[in-house]
């Protein structure tokens, strides 16, 4: 069985989540399976006639009925709130399942966040919990990792002075599509020079490069053209995406160079944008796309009209060289490139630096996104987590050695002291995870679950004992609160959140409700037992707030009124 963790909240509104968590069931319909309390699940649309379901369904014995095993996948998610409100459901069905003893679900959860993972399955289950893999003996080896001689990622922190954080990262952007640019006319113009290291001179290296032709370093050129600049919050990328249109474009056509043309991933992004975007990355050799640039060159005056057809050529020439299905001969391109004018090489190395190349984002891009192309990264500030740091910064050099530039903020104080501690911070940057924040025992959090954990005592515990009756209708409901002993449902209700673990300002508050509610099934005389309870039931563990109610209205001042009256 597969669902999201909110579905755990109908035991509060759904008396048949005892058939799958306790196996409260007598019958089974040859139809429809599974049955309990002489209906069938289909009661409407079963052809077995109500009277006799419980002749024509065949008795069932259940035998060991709690699920076996529980899988929360991305444990890490289950945090604050959420993981307060999880944590209650979780040991109240574990409490449903020991009344009866049905058996307990075991629970093997993997997580992103190993940090203090004690802490939080205590929080959410009270259970005690056993890491595996387990670390083992060596320092920087485990089950999942090892380290290697060759760097796959250099990280740079950089802090602005006398120039604001924007200018900065501007900057950045700036010298790096330069180098690229650069690079990429070099390789069009000198080919050999490049091999060689010649035109390197000045640099760091001037080493022959490890590279059999310029085919091959043009194609590594390429996995470095694109650069992704990690934004903390929306309102950075409006100002980021304005200054490379009115600045960075500036500085580049000054300089007589193709302009960038920056794209935006965030969670706002449409899902067909974005998948655009990840295919573009993933085989930027597409005819049209590379037509509509060269159009676009020309129209910023960066390319003369008559060159497009010999660039598209030369491109041709080289996606060919490229394409190992292809039979070409391993210097066709070199020749081709030789033979052609100096616009047209020129033209190429713009087109090729012109794909796709800067695209701003947020922590959309930080799961599930794996593109070998992001190979030069610029932080916008220092992340809020160190796990949303890891989990972003390794888009970078998955493939090829990946560049992470950290633009600290000038002066906020703790990018301040990312700064002054990055190398330690980085050394030991896999142990400074924090742990996920959740705590059961938070003040309030009674107040959301007790309406669920109350309601599912009645529906999917007293109703299936003998003489209950139909515990959902509140005059049926009053019936049995007025014979029960107030005292057992108080204690089962403490149970259901902790027993002996539930601190006393807590355990107080939850005794509380209980009787609060016992009193109000009694006093009110609504059809249903749910709409007696000062509060209904979560049906999600994010449903936090007051609902608003919806009615149609044509007078908008109706409306709001509504949402005064609420605030
Ligand atoms: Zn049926």
């Amino acid at each position: 069985m597969a669902g999201t963790i909110d579905k755990i909240t109908a035991i509060g509104y759904q008396r048949k989540m005892a058939h799958i968590l306790t196996g409260e069931m007598e019958y089974e319909c040859p139809i429809h399976g599974f049955a309990s309390l002489g209906e069938c699940t289909e009661k409407y649309g079963c052809d077995i006639d109500r009277d006799e379901f419980e002749v024509m369904a065949s008795p069932i014995d259940v035998y060991d009925p709690a699920p076996s095993l529980m899988v929360p996948d991305e444990l890490h998610l289950l945090e604050e709130s959420v993981g307060s409100f999880d944590g209650h459901y979780e040991t109240g069905v574990d409490t449903l399942q020991e009344l009866v003893d049905a058996g307990q679900t075991k629970i093997i959860a993997p997580t992103a966040t190993i940090t203090a993972y004690e802490d939080q399955v205590y929080h959410l289950f009270l259970r005690p919990a056993e890491r595996f893999p387990a670390p083992g003996p060596y320092l920087r080896e485990n089950f999942y990792a090892q380290e290697q001689a060759e760097s796959q990622r250099y990280y740079i922190g950089l802090i602005p002075h006398g120039k604001t954080h924007i200018n900065s990262i501007i900057d950045i952007l700036f010298y790096f599509h330069r180098e690229v640019q650069d690079l990429m006319t070099t390789a069009m113009e000198s080919p050999e020079d490049l091999l060689t290291g010649v035109a390197l001179e000045g640099t760091d290296t001037s080493a022959p490069l490890n590279a059999d032709s310029i085919d091959e370093v043009l194609q590594t050129l390429t996995l470095y053209s694109t650069s992704l600049t990690y934004l903390l919050s929306k309102k950075d990328g409006d100002r980021l995406d304005q200054s490379i249109v009115s600045q960075l474009n500036a500085y580049l056509r000054r300089d007589d160079r193709p302009p960038l043309a920056s794209e935006r991933m965030t969670g706002g992004t449409p899902f067909e944008k974005v998948q655009d975007i990840l295919d573009l990355l993933d085989n930027p050799w597409q005819e049209d796309e590379d037509r509509g640039i060269l159009q676009s060159l020309v129209d910023d005056d960066v390319l003369p009209p008559e060159t497009q057809d010999a660039i598209m050529d030369l491109r041709d020439t080289l996606e060919a060289s490229l394409d190992d299905a292809t039979d070409v001969e391993s210097d066709e391109f070199r020749v081709a490139l030789r033979q052609a004018d100096e616009d047209v090489r020129e033209g190429l190395a713009w087109l090729l630096a012109s794909r796709l190349n800067t695209i701003t984002a947020t922590s959309m891009i930080s799961h599930g996104v794996d593109v070998e192309r992001f190979n030069m990264m610029v932080f916008f500030g220092m992340p809020r987590q160190t796990a949303e740091y890891i989990q972003s910064s390794s888009r970078a050099g998955r493939s090829h050695p990946g560049l992470v530039f950290n633009v600290f903020h000038p002066i906020r104080e703790r990018d301040l002291s990312h700064y002054h501690f990055f190398e330690k911070y980085h050394q030991f940057l896999d142990r400074l995870v924090e742990p996920v924040s959740v705590n059961r025992w938070a003040k309030n959090s009674v107040q959301r679950t007790h309406p669920g954990l109350f309601m599912s005592l009645l529906l999917n515990h007293y109703m299936y004992r003998d003489g209950s009756g139909k515990l959902f209708f509140g005059d049926s409901a009053e019936d049995f609160l007025a014979e029960v002993d107030d005292q057992e449902l108080e204690d089962l209700i403490t149970r259901m959140y902790g027993g002996d673990e539930v601190p006393e300002e807590f355990g107080h508050d939850a005794e509380e409700l209980t009787n609060l509610s016992i009193s109000q099934i009694q006093l009110d005389d609504q059809q249903w037992t749910s709409n007696r309870l000062p509060r209904g039931a979560m049906r999600s563990l994010r449903d936090v707030d007051e609902q608003l109610p919806i009615r149609s209205e044509y007078k908008y001042r109706d409306l709001l009124e509504t949402l005064e009256n609420q605030s």
